[in-house]
């Protein structure tokens, strides 16, 4: 799978904004809006491990 990731921070909170401007990504964590965005192809037992590592 692909996740999302904020080119400025590298958080994966991306959500599409599409307030006025088509087209652009926002992020939760810092803020940054902007079209440009970071795709990352990550293997799900990944995320299930980063998961536990975070706790
Ligand atoms: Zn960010």
């Amino acid at each position: 799978m692909k996740i999302k990731l904020c080119p400025k921070c590298k958080s994966d909170k991306i959500e599409l904004y599409a307030a006025g401007i088509t087209g652009n990504y926002r992020c939760r964590n810092c803020d940054y809006v902007g079209p440009l965005i970071l795709e990352k192809e990550v293997d799900e037992r990944d995320l299930k491990n980063k998961d536990k590592n975070t706790k």
